[in-house]
């Protein structure tokens, strides 16, 4: 089969197939995962930032994809279905986020935020590392949760252990780029197993979180949180802000609080608010791959943020959740098993 179609690829194509032929099983295992592309292999981008120093970190975000990649984000002054801005939230806990929407098994739209509560504390090469990490996801990028804080600018935390993430587009990254939009882009596919809508009509939203501060171990994340308790969650409510935006939908988990193990003592036996930014609104259905629906009834040990206003936040989505499923053991997306022993001796 392979002689009989080699006539038909160009010189690009063969050394698009020598490079896969050379490359090692884990290095090829490191490229960044992609979660779709646009259906051109350029997009003029609109700045939509209320800022000088936001505006100028993307800009260098572009330039730094520009230079590296074949994808190219051009600029517009018009309304574009990729826009770039910023946003004030201090009770989340990422610095940047990406919103996606779908058509014809290509992305459709994205939206990214600078999350100002972060960023504006952070030096100038942090910052370029959140634009430009936040501009990969725009052009195509999911995270890279196997490669090291300075081999992807798509690793999800800004900063691990006060290790910083890289703030450049690094060859995993630009590998993953190049394979979407390279050499003769008309022929790449759409991904049709992307669902667009629900059943209802909504238009499926997708958000990325990139999280400020990631944690190597259990006792890290223990030490980040404001309050940590086992709860059971007693019924939860979809939040949509007046203006019906996407940026807006979130769900009220009302939980009651079994065990305080970190935090006011008096939450035992209380209930406690924790509100996921993901959820639905008449317009969208807003679902994340690192932030799960709550189970009803389900009973969870939560790393939290205080919001502030009374109510709490999952710290880093998933990760900041361990939950038991069918009476088995508990389990934390990155930590794995976990005894009830081992999370009581945090205490
Ligand atoms: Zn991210």
């Amino acid at each position: 089969m392979k002689t009989n179609r080699q006539t038909a690829f160009t010189k690009a194509s063969l050394l698009c197939i020598t490079l896969l032929a050379v490359s090692t099983q884990s290095a090829y295992a490191n490229v960044t995962p992609t979660v779709g592309k646009w259906s051109t292999n350029s997009k003029s981008a609109q700045n939509q930032t209320n800022n000088s120093t936001d505006a100028a970190a993307y800009s260098t975000g572009k330039t730094r994809w520009n230079n590296s990649t074949d994808f190219l984000i051009g600029s517009t002054t018009s309304t574009s279905t990729f826009t770039y801005s910023n946003v004030y939230n201090s009770s989340a806990t990422w610095d940047g986020i990406c919103y996606y929407t779908w058509s014809g098994g290509y992305i459709s739209g994205a939206r990214t935020y600078l999350n100002n509560y972060f960023t504006d504390s952070y030096t100038s090469s942090l910052r370029n590392s959140v634009a430009t990490h936040e501009l990969g996801h725009a052009i195509g990028l999911d995270h890279n949760t196997t490669a090291s804080q300075s081999s992807s600018v798509m690793t999800p935390y800004t900063k691990v252990s006060g290790v910083a993430r890289t703030e450049y587009p690094q060859s995993y990254d630009i590998t993953a780029v190049n394979n979407l939009y390279a050499y003769g882009f008309a022929g790449v596919q759409s991904d049709s197993t992307i669902p667009e809508t629900t059943a209802t009509g909504q238009t499926i939203v997708e958000v990325c979180f990139s999280w400020a501060e990631g944690y190597n171990t259990l006792e890290d994340l223990y030490k980040a949180a404001d309050v940590v308790v086992k709860a059971k969650l007693a019924k939860t409510n979809s939040l949509t802000n007046k203006t019906g935006s996407l940026e807006g939908i979130a769900t009220e988990n009302s939980l009651k609080v079994q065990k305080t193990l970190k935090g006011n003592a008096t939450l035992t036996d209380e209930q406690i608010t924790v509100v996921t930014e993901i959820g639905e609104s008449s317009k969208f259905q807003v679902v994340s791959d690192q932030l799960s629906p709550l189970q009803l009834n389900g009973t969870f040990y939560l790393f939290l943020k205080d919001r502030g206003d009374g109510t709490y936040a999952l710290i880093n989505g998933d990760e900041g959740v361990v939950s038991k499923k069918d009476g088995k053991a508990y389990k934390h997306v990155k930590y794995g098993e976990l005894s009830e022993d081992q999370l009581e001796q945090l205490k």
